[in-house]
């Protein structure tokens, strides 16, 4: 049997006993381009991003994922790996390549007397929260929740409860993963520590993460929700933002955006969550509902959940996407100005620019204490460029380009790795910051030859 590999001339052709072995042994589904379901199983959140991966495996445990591996091995075939497939730089598909599909991987098991829950990697972060909700606890992930745990998990993970329990990844206390080699091992402080250090911040370099434990804590209803102003008051309200921002205790996490309203108006939002008791923070959001006359404050008691859900509509399914950003220190007077002349001119509706707060606990860890480098305060600023129709890809491209040139010299160092577009490749290394060296003494050892390159990625430092 030949495979015929759209999307990669001259591929040489599959292992057919190999194939054979892999279709009969994989618990899973293993989907080909002449399969029924293949067109659907290539498709990443990413519409702009169209490839077209010689074979799909979607596995089901860590036996599945080791036979991909191997299959992928034999065929020297280039391996991406997808857990929610929201990587806006498309890491999670390739060309010619086998992906290793965990969107099948949903199981979750939570312990309300340990607050620890242990999840499968391709749960959506939605779905994690459901099932630890049901206990009024939460670990903190990002803030849509159509988004997948894996991806996020090992870049960081920023979100509403940052200030007050950190990143996600200070929140693993294990992960299971399937290296290179094929083996499954158990990373946390005693096992594999420096493995464990490496997952939590150093993306998806170092093997195949199939379930991570989380720890869990106390979140049921919250006070938070959504200021919104219009753009022409964008001045003043990312002023007062910023002094705002500045003043918060760890339970507040905020986020800023420009973007458009639901009937077509530029506005300016500031997206909040106080996750403390909710007449403490009543007091707290009093002087962000007060200023100027909003057009709309949606602030009020929330189930947790629901706050949760409150980005998802800004990403629908099926557009295009191309992200660019960096790290704000200050929201200086002339950043403001650029902010508001880049939503001004966005060739899209559909784009938005976000100021999210990265603060309190999620600054408290030291920067080589995790993979994830970036413990300073500061406000991430992605501009989230999208659009519907592919033939508006270049002035949107073109848009996003300019602005982030423009924002250039306001913008600090490091960025967030799980921003970061498929274009970036010098800004890597800004990603993992001081910690990139001992990233890459750590990747010769799980991963000398560099078989998961497809992401953010480090190759093995050279042998001494
Ligand atoms: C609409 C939207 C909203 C977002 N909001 C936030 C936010 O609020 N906070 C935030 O921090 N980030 C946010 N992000 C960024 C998000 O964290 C990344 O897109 C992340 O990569 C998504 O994870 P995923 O599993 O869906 O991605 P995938 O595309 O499946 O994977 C992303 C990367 O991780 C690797 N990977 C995935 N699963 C595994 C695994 N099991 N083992 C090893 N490597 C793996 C992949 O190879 C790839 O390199 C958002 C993204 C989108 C599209």
């Amino acid at each position: 049997m030949v495979h015929s590999q759209r999307g990669q001339m001259n591929a040489a052709p599959l292992d057919t006993s190999a194939v054979a072995y892999l279709r009969n042994s994989a618990r899973g589904d293993v989907i080909f381009p002449e399969d029924i379901e293949y067109d659907e199983a290539r498709r990443v959140f990413n519409h702009m991003i169209d490839r077209f991966p010689a074979v799909i495996v979607r596995c089901t445990d860590s036996d599945d994922v080791a036979r991909a591996i191997d299959f992928a091995y034999v065929n020297e075939l280039p391996v991406a790996i997808r857990g929610g497939g929201h990587s806006v730089a498309g890491h999670s598909t390739c060309d010619g390549g086998l992906v290793i599909d965990l969107s099948l991987m949903k199981s979750v098991t939570v312990d309300p007397d340990d607050r620890t829950a242990i999840a499968g990697a391709g749960l959506t972060l939605g779905e994690l929260d459901r099932a630890t909700q049901q206990h009024g606890l939460a670990t903190p992930l990002g803030i849509a929740s159509i988004t997948g745990i894996a991806g996020l998990t090992l870049g960081g993970g920023v979100g509403w409860l940052n200030g007050k329990h950190g990143l996600t990844c200070d929140n693993v206390l294990s992960f299971e993963i399937v290296t290179a080699d094929g083996r499954k091992l158990h990373a946390s402080p005693d096992e594999n520590a420096d493995l464990y250090w490496a997952l939590r911040g150093g993306g998806g370099n170092f093997g195949v993460v199939t379930s991570f434990e989380y720890r869990l804590h106390r979140v049921k209803r919250v006070l938070g929700g959504m200021v919104v102003h219009p753009l022409d008051r964008a001045r003043d309200v990312l002023r007062f933002y910023r002094e705002f921002a500045a003043a918060s205790p760890d339970e507040l996490s905020t986020l800023a955006s420009l973007g458009t309203s639901p009937d077509g108006d530029p506005i300016v939002v500031v997206s909040s969550c106080y996750s403390g008791p909710i007449e403490d923070g009543e007091l707290v959001l009093k002087p962000l509902r007060k200023f100027g006359s909003p057009l709309l404050d949606g602030i009020g008691e929330k189930e947790y959940l629901e706050l949760q859900g409150m980005k998802d509509a800004g990403f629908p399914h099926g557009n295009q996407h191309y992200w660019k950003s960096g790290f704000l220190y200050e929201i200086s007077d002339e950043a403001i100005e650029v902010l508001i002349d880049s939503a001004r001119s966005r060739p899209s509706t559909l784009t938005g620019i976000g100021l999210q707060h990265v603060h309190g606990a999620a600054t408290r860890v030291a920067p080589e204490a995790t993979a994830f480098a970036h413990r300073a305060e500061y406000f991430d600023c992605p501009a989230l460029t999208q659009w519907r129709d592919p033939s508006e890809a270049e002035p949107n491209i073109q848009w996003a380009r300019e602005h982030w040139n423009a924002m250039k010299p306001h913008f600090g160092q490091g960025v967030y790795l799980n921003n970061l577009g498929e274009e970036e490749v010098e800004q890597v290394q800004a990603a993992y910051g001081a910690n990139y060296q001992r990233l890459a003494e750590i990747k010769s050892r799980y991963d000398p030859e560099n078989i998961f390159r497809l992401n953010q990625n480090v190759p093995p430092a050279p042998a001494r």
